[in-house]
């Protein structure tokens, strides 16, 4: 079982068009969160069900790894088709203390997102609460509750102090 091809279309309608600023933040950084790393890696873990919908596309290539699939790509792609983990980014899931899920700024942010800086509040409102309402249409599913738990604990590793 992975989670459905309708919940995705669900989670990725509920955040439409909306990005982080409501201009191209793109710009402040030369779209740095889309830069493959030096040694053209870096990528993007793919949610439940999200590896289906990447395999015929040239632009990208999936991988498995330890944690969940990681789709690598060359900074271009179908926006339509760019999974969730880009377009929820710089935010990440964590429940909060009522047990639902809501969002706070990505540790993996900070060495190249300048939005980092002015923290959640400084990003556009309707931005935020569709990225909490695709994260929430996504923990409807027993599947991606627990894969919203996981990636979680995988971002908060990075939070710990390095020594
Ligand atoms: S790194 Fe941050 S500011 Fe730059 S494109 Fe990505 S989300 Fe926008
Ligand atoms: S899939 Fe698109 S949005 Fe995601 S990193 Fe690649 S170019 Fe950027």
């Amino acid at each position: 079982m992975t989670m459905d091809a309708a919940r995705l279309s669900r989670a990725y309608a509920a955040l439409g068009a909306l990005t982080p600023m409501t201009g191209d933040c793109g710009a402040l950084c030369g779209a740095a969160c889309c830069r493959p790393d030096e040694d053209g890696q870096g990528g993007v873990h793919l949610f439940p069900g999200e590896r289906a919908l990447l395999e015929d596309r040239d632009w990208c290539r999936v991988l498995p790894s330890a944690f969940a699939p990681v789709m690598l790509c060359d900074g271009a792609c179908e926006r339509d088709r760019r999974p969730l983990g880009c377009r929820i980014f710089p935010l990440t899931p964590v429940r909060g203390r009522d047990g639902r899920w809501t969002v706070r700024m990505d540790a993996r942010a900070r060495a190249m997102c300048p939005l980092v800086r002015s923290g959640v509040k400084g990003l556009d409102p309707a931005f935020v609460r569709a990225v909490r309402d695709a994260l929430r249409i996504v923990a409807e599913d027993p599947e991606g509750d627990a894969f919203l738990d996981a990636w979680a604990a995988l971002e908060a590793e990075y939070r710990k102090p390095l020594w």
